[in-house]
């Protein structure tokens, strides 16, 4: 008998890797042919990078001895030092950036966590594609839900590497449609074109959120889609210090050889207003690869040859359009100063329309009052702001008409008539907190107050729903609901999205009669604060702090209305990917209820200018994306920046611990701690120390849990339906019992 135990002993400590817990001895993946391949592939820096395949202490936080907020970021410091990214608290992934390449995605590795037990391999991000893979087939007796995976972080932390990585291996794993899985993995490139720029906190910084939903049918990829979110359009006429334009601009002009930009009207790049200060002279040649690189793209993607020309053409004359600046003239009103004529006539060329009609939408507003047209002349100011309007609508315009392509490039065979399984990923901006907040951070903010509240939902509230049908009584776990606040910016009527929605719709109002109108409903509010110092403006308490907003701005981003007439002027253009985009502005969002296409349908008949709001339309792909959201079963990953300069092996205390508090880490390791942390179903409990009941073959029941309990003197843990709730230091306790047998079979 002691002999069986010896040889169930040794079997143990060479082959489960499942262990994890803060104990003193750890049992090591014995993964040859993964240190064979997959880790001697890329020596680099003299790293032992066999070593991160080892399980060590404290690769699941949620289960450690002492879950302070310090020693969660000792764990986090540490591991990051040994290269070990990725870390646990419970379900959720801690991704630390590397700001290095890492030999850890490699297709051989993407196998390994497909092939292999999830809990016998160390935390990484594969380890989350494949859950959300796996659950989507449902197990045994579960019906399959759709998945989604949440990843939030700030600028820079490694959403859109994170996105990218899952993407990979979920596409990798799903042995779908092989062309449509290279298709999915090479849009990136195109989006990344159009939606990022260079910023202060992260060189590729996307502008714009997305949510990709991958469709699988039995376990294959079949199709995915992607919805983009409020792209930052007001960075294509103006640029804060150390900041760029989108990329697509630099590689245009860095990578089209000289000849050939006559053919789209392209001059030489520091001309330009748009771009002017930020282009080096010296043309990085990675722009020149990435020109070459957007231009496969949109091949691979299936633009037509005339649609690519179109859209270079256009993207040079919002360059163009940049360059056109105004002066007063003495009989009145404004005129394009002379040395600007020739940019005014290259930008209406680009655009396909006439040169006076495009000055008569820059310089005048028309309007229909009583049957009769009156014309009303433009401040300089108003021409300006028409002018860099018009530049940042038809980009965005375009930016949604490329992610419409890809779209249906990528619906794939989407009719067989079995319904199709979704993944869905979302890679949407972190808080965000500036100097200056304005409109768009108001939106962001708004996003992530949401995002907040759908986690609060599944940790918190799942965690009770949890504990109830294992059929055990726990008091309720108090949590920082932020329900509140989510309330104070959409309760209709008086949320203010609608006030502002209000207010934007009288002539009249400006940004301070909507502050005024916030300062009058809000008066007792505990979330809300008059502007003190930074008027027009008001302060918000978030989640993740106090945010003070500058109202500045505020209702013309709200209406983001384009002069009068260009509507009507861009349809008749001659280039007809202008037209196209003009014409099919509204519906090409896909975000909008029919009723609310009814309405816009019915405006637009009746010659009213009035469209949608930004806030209200932003408010309803929320809404949809919620919808989405709270049907799947939800995956999180937490990126976290690990300090400010991006520089590879250096973590910043600060920096670190204010993420971890933003973004509910701590409160949900307090969750855990007040909890139940360990959590294993009764097979695998069996499974994994069956062994301590001395016989073997140990029955899978709770009967045989209970004994097991009682061999290692477990005090105070719960035996649920399938579950047993253990605290983080029974883990311990049965390691330690574990490892005295083995000792005392080693002795034998
Ligand atoms: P975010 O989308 O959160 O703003 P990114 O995903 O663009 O951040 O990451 C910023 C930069 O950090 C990337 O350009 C890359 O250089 C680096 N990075 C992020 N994640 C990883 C990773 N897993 N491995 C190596 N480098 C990474
Ligand atoms: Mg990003």
């Amino acid at each position: 008998m002691t002999g069986g135990v010896g040889v169930a002993v040794r079997a143990w400590a060479g082959l489960d890797a499942g262990a994890q817990s803060d104990s003193v001895e750890q049992p090591k993946l014995t993964g040859g042919a993964l240190r064979g391949r997959a880790m001697g592939e890329t020596p680099a820096g003299g790293l032992d990078w066999a070593a991160l395949w080892d399980r060590i202490p404290g690769e699941d936080a949620a289960l450690l001895a002492e879950l302070t907020e310090n020693k969660l970021l000792a764990t986090l410091r540490d591991r990051y030092r040994d290269h070990r990214i990725y870390t646990y608290v419970g379900d959720i992934l801690i991704a630390v950036n590397p700001f290095r390449d890492l030999p850890l995605y490699s297709p051989e590795i993407s196998d390994i966590f497909s092939s292999r037990p999830l809990s016998s391999l160390p935390p990484h991000i594969f380890a989350v594609a494949d859950r959300a893979y796996n659950s989507l087939q449902g197990n045994p007796g579960k019906l399959s839900r759709n998945q989604c995976v949440v990843i939030s972080g700030d600028s820079g932390a490694g959403k859109t590497e994170s996105t990218k990585l899952l993407l990979k291996h979920l596409v990798r794993r799903s042995r779908g449609n092989l062309q449509l899985g290279q298709q999915i993995l090479q849009v990136n490139p195109l989006l990344e074109a159009f939606g990022n720029a260079q910023t202060v906190m992260n060189p590729n910084s996307s502008r714009f959120g997305k949510y990709i939903q991958l469709r699988f049918r039995d376990g294959a990829v079949r199709g995915a889609k992607i919805n983009e979110y409020l792209l930052e359009k007001s960075r294509v006429s103006h640029q804060d210090p150390g900041e760029k334009n989108f990329h697509i601009f630099y590689y245009m002009l860095g990578g089209i050889p000289d000849e050939e930009k006559q053919v789209y009207g392209l001059l030489q790049p520091s001309l330009y207003r748009y771009i002017g200060s930020k282009w080096e002279e010296a043309t990085p040649s990675h722009w020149v690869e990435s020109y070459q690189r957007v231009c496969n793209a949109m091949r691979m993607v299936g633009f037509q040859e005339q649609e690519e020309l179109d859209l270079k053409v256009i993207l040079s004359g919002v360059l163009s359009l940049g360059n056109v600046v105004f002066e007063p003239q003495e009989s009145g009103g404004v005129g394009v100063c002379p040395t600007a004529m020739g940019w005014l006539k290259a930008a209406a060329g680009q655009f396909g329309v006439q040169e006076e009609e495009l000055l008569s939408c820059l310089t005048c507003t028309l309007s229909l009052t009583r049957g009769e047209s009156i014309r009303r002349l433009h401040s300089q100011q108003q021409a300006e702001d028409s002018r860099d309007s018009i530049a940042r609508g038809v980009y965005s315009r375009l930016f949604g008409w490329i992610v419409c392509k890809i779209n249906e490039l990528l619906a794939g065979d989407m009719d067989m008539g079995k319904e199709l399984q979704e993944i869905g990923i979302l890679d949407i901006f972190g808080f965000e907190n500036f100097s200056v907040n304005r409109f768009e951070q108001l939106c962001i903010n708004l996003a992530n107050e949401q995002l907040q509240n759908f986690f609060n939902h599944h940790i918190f509230l799942m965690e009770e729903q949890h504990y109830k049908e294992e059929g055990m009584e726990r008091e309720a776990v108090p949590f920082s609901n932020n329900q509140a606040t989510l309330e104070l910016f959409l309760a209709r009527p008086w949320g203010i999205l609608s006030l502002l929605d209000e207010q934007s719709s009288f002539p009249q109002a400006t940004d301070v009669s909507f502050v005024e109108k916030l300062n009058s409903t809000y008066r007792e509010s505990p979330l809300y604060e008059r502007g003190r110092g930074f008027e027009p403006g008001f302060a918000i308490h978030h989640y993740a702090g106090k945010i003070k907003y500058s109202a500045a701005g505020f209702l013309e981003k709200n209406r983001d209305a384009l002069p009068t007439n260009i509507n009507r002027l861009f349809i008749s253009s001659e280039t007809s990917l202008i037209s196209i985009l003009f014409t099919a502005s509204i519906s090409r969002t896909g975000t909008l209820t029919p009723q609310q296409r009814a309405k816009v349908k019915v405006s637009q008949e009746k010659g009213s200018s009035r469209k949608i709001s930004v806030g209200a339309q932003f408010r309803h792909s929320l809404a949809v994306l919620m919808e989405k959201m709270y049907l799947a079963e939800p995956h999180f990953i937490r990126c976290i920046k690990p300090n400010s300069q991006n520089e590879p092996g250096l973590l910043e205390t600060q920096t670190v611990l204010n993420q971890l508090r933003y973004n509910g880490l701590m409160e949900t390791l307090r969750i855990r701690r007040d909890g139940f942390s360990w959590r294993p179903s009764v097979q695998e409990f069996v499974a994994r120390f069956g062994i301590l009941l001395l016989t073997p073959g140990a029955e899978v029941s709770r009967e045989s849990c209970k004994r097991i309990a009682e061999t290692a003197q477990l005090i105070g843990w719960h035996c649920g339906k399938s579950r047993l709730f253990f605290k983080y230091w029974h883990q311990d306790q049965l390691q330690r019992r574990l490892v005295e047998l083995r000792d005392a079979a080693i002795v034998i």
